[in-house]
């Protein structure tokens, strides 16, 4: 059917002819009429064709020139071929390609248009408009497109768009990598349902949806997810909205970042802030977090609870003697076995060293907590398999309870210690509740700290002497003991302030000052009364962990010019259960020094022989309450008769302590015990009393004989 020509429709639609060639000749772009050829003669050109080609309607339409000519040569073939099959359907056509401009310049542009036969061949009408530069936006447009795709093909963060219904509509390759999909695709497919599959906890989904609802995005939305592998990793959200121009929801747009290495981390800080890392307890900081939390429910919902201090009883003999290692897993032991006794709302923790603290929440009876305690306190003294030893720990516990005994976590521990301290003083392995006679005690125990200091520098310290005597009667030494008199408190006895002493520290100074006055005292002694007294000194336990005992010791000594041959050093056993090469080493060094090693009241503990041959040890003192009994009991007789015959076999000097009686004195004379020393003997005298005592000697006045 031949097309309805331009001029018929504008004259049906009553425009003038001229009219309508003007509209058609001042249309931007070509319109023409030509026929269908290999040449594509134009039959007219709308005047369009100068602005659009550079050549004129005249120079289009002459015999010598055809369209096709104007058409760049690389896109003739496809236009020609487009045509023909254009002319083999319904006749309409649309191509798109390049001219060459009049002047050289290249151009894209589009035809449009519709072929109908006439007469022996075909004639083409249809419209050539310039679209150079919407073309140019496209490939704009395309390239940007290609750069984005890009970025989202190479980031590596993931990216996604995801459905309100929970299905991922996008994802590019860092995604699938995190999530640990082989591909996008793959990811898409089998990751349906976001909210069940995809996020560990539970309601996680319904946040992100919450925040999308209200805020419109979500920033680093924290939380732990499942990998196709069923790992879990931590991952961080970043995502909004995208809506269209009128607002209409679109789906959601966002970034996923792996942060599993940092919530590692920061896991790992967060332990190590509040955990004990030998044991995994709560630690000191966390321990005053919970006992806080507490002491506050416990007010709120008036209940009662209990802060309890536990204090390894030999926890330092086992580490110095077995080793860190031992220590830390004896250690570990004891921790496992208190968490594994107390209920689940109460807290265990480690304070460092060997001391631990619970708190027992919402307790009902003091009968129950009674009950509970000595639980823990029978399961922490079962025997704990060390290396081949089986060793007994046992822990001492002193117990404070809110609200009787403070209502702040300050004093309760503080009393809580305070009554693990009378616990162990009364023998450890023990139980203790805080008592208010207790807090006077402890705050005894600091003033005795703070006025000992004070006496120490003000050097009123002094010395008695208690004389030693052979079997002859004749003195051979004295013991120094410590002396306080104080201005208020009155007279205290070294029972009392020499624990505090060597808790606090002051020992080493106030063993130093001892050794320092009655070095002077019997040296003097000794010049005036032309004798060689021998000087004993107890020296605590405390004292070998300094690196230069001996070097001290002898600089306490210089001033006196006293022989280090006439010192006797007073140890206990307990000494003995340290770390044995160590003090082995230092009491040797001692000995080559000069000085003689005592063993101080013995028979009192373990009294192991066998620290008689390991140590160096020159002499045996036998605690006064062996003496005390062998007037009246045989078998303790029979013990210190022997513990004379060994030592003096062993080569040592015996000497009996706290000998009152003159039955007794006999007795240990008949054992032939080498020395004795006793209030029946002598009281400790002041140095002038001393004096006295020497003086009298000398002229034969001498005691007992
Ligand atoms: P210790 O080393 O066993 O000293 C002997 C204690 O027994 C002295 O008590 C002494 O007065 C007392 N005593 C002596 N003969 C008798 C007796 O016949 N019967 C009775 N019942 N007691 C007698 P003191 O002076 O009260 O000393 C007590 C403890 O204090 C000493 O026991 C010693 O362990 C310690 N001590 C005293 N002075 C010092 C010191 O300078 N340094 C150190 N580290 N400890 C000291
Ligand atoms: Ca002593
Ligand atoms: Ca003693």
């Amino acid at each position: 059917m031949r097309p309805v020509s331009l001029h018929a429709q504008a004259a049906a639609h009553g425009f003038q002819p001229a009219a309508l060639e003007n509209l058609i000749h001042h249309l931007d772009g070509m319109a023409y009429r030509g026929r269908h050829g290999p040449e594509r003669h134009m039959q007219f050109v709308s005047r369009g064709c100068l602005a659009l080609c550079g050549y004129s309607a005249a120079q289009l339409t002459a015999s010598s020139g055809g369209w096709m000519g104007v058409i760049h040569k690389d896109d003739r073939q496809a236009v020609a071929e487009a045509l023909a099959s254009s002319l083999r359907g319904n006749g309409r056509f649309a191509l798109q390609y390049r001219i060459r401009t009049a002047s050289g310049q290249l151009r894209h542009v589009r035809e449009s248009g519709v072929a109908s036969p006439d007469g022996d061949g075909m004639l083409l009408e249809g419209f050539v408009m310039d679209v150079t530069s919407q073309q140019r936006t496209i490939r704009a447009l395309a390239q940007a497109e290609m750069r984005y795709r890009t970025i989202f093909e190479h980031a590596q963060e993931g990216i996604f768009q995801s459905s309100k219904t929970g299905r991922y509509l996008a994802a590019n390759p860092a995604l699938a990598r995190l999530y640990g999909y082989a591909t996008p695709e793959e990811l898409i497919l089998n990751l349906s349902d976001i909210s069940c599959q995809l996020y560990v906890e539970a309601g996680r989904r319904e946040e992100f949806l919450r925040l999308m609802e209200t805020v419109g995005e979500v920033v680093n939305f924290e939380s732990e997810v499942y990998r196709k592998d069923g790992q879990r990793i931590w991952i961080s959200e970043n995502a909004h909205v995208v809506s269209s121009e009128h607002g209409r929801f679109l789906y959601y747009e966002g970034t996923v970042q792996d942060i599993s290495e940092r919530k590692h981390y920061q896991q790992q800080l967060e332990m190590q802030a509040n955990f004990d890392a030998l044991t995994g307890l709560p630690n000191r900081a966390l321990l005053y977090d919970r006992l806080k939390q507490s002491v506050a429910r416990a007010a709120r919902a008036q209940s009662r609870l209990a802060v309890v201090f536990i204090d390894l009883d030999n926890f330092k003999f086992i580490n110095d003697n077995l080793g860190h290692d031992a220590g830390d897993q004896l250690l570990k032991t004891v921790a496992g076995r208190i968490a594994g006794s107390i209920r689940k709302l109460d807290t265990v923790a480690r304070l460092g060293g060997d001391e631990f603290v619970l708190i027992l929440n919402d307790l009902d009876s003091e009968e129950g907590l009674w009950t509970l305690l000595e639980r823990i306190r029978l399961k922490t003294s079962q025997p704990v398999p060390l290396q081949e030893h089986r060793c007994n720990v046992s822990a001492s516990m002193g117990v404070a309870l809110y609200p009787r005994d403070g209502v702040d976590e300050q004093t309760l521990l503080r009393h809580a210690d305070v009554a693990m301290y009378a616990a162990k003083a009364a023998g450890k392995d023990n139980l203790h509740f805080f008592t208010g006679k207790l807090d006077q005690q402890s705050d005894e125990r600091f003033t005795l700290e703070r006025e000992m200091r004070l006496a120490l520098e003000q050097d009123d310290f002094s010395v008695a002497y208690q004389p030693k005597f052979d079997r002859h009667g004749r003195m051979v030494g004295v013991e120094a003991l410590a002396r306080w008199q104080h201005a208020q408190l009155g007279a205290i006895g070294p029972d009392r302030f020499i624990p505090v002493a060597e808790e606090c520290g002051l020992i080493v100074p106030l063993t130093m000052a001892i050794l320092r006055k009655a070095s002077m005292a019997i040296a003097s002694c000794n010049r005036m009364a032309g004798r060689s007294i021998r000087l004993a000194v107890n020296l605590s336990p405390r004292l070998f962990e300094r690196d230069h005992l001996c070097r001290e010791l002898a600089a306490a000594l210089a001033d006196s010019g006293l022989s280090p041959g006439l010192l006797e050093l007073e140890i206990t056993e307990s000494l003995l259960l340290g770390d044995t090469e160590h003090i082995i080493s230092q009491m040797q060094e001692l000995q080559a020094w000069g000085a003689e090693l005592a063993m101080d009241d013995f028979g009192t503990g373990y009294s192991s022989l066998a620290y008689l041959l390991r140590f160096p040890l020159g002499i045996i003192k036998i605690d006064r309450s062996l003496v005390a009994g062998i007037e009246s009991n045989e078998q303790q007789r029979m013990v210190v008769s022997a513990v004379v015959t060994l030592g003096r076999n062993l080569g040592k000097t015996v000497v009996a302590e706290g000998v009152e009686t003159a039955e007794q004195l006999q007795l240990l004379r008949d054992m032939e015990c080498c020395q004795y020393q006793g209030f029946g003997l002598s009281v400790p005298l002041s140095e002038a009393a001393l004096h006295g005592r020497l003086q009298q000697e000398e002229k034969g006045i001498g005691c007992g004989g």
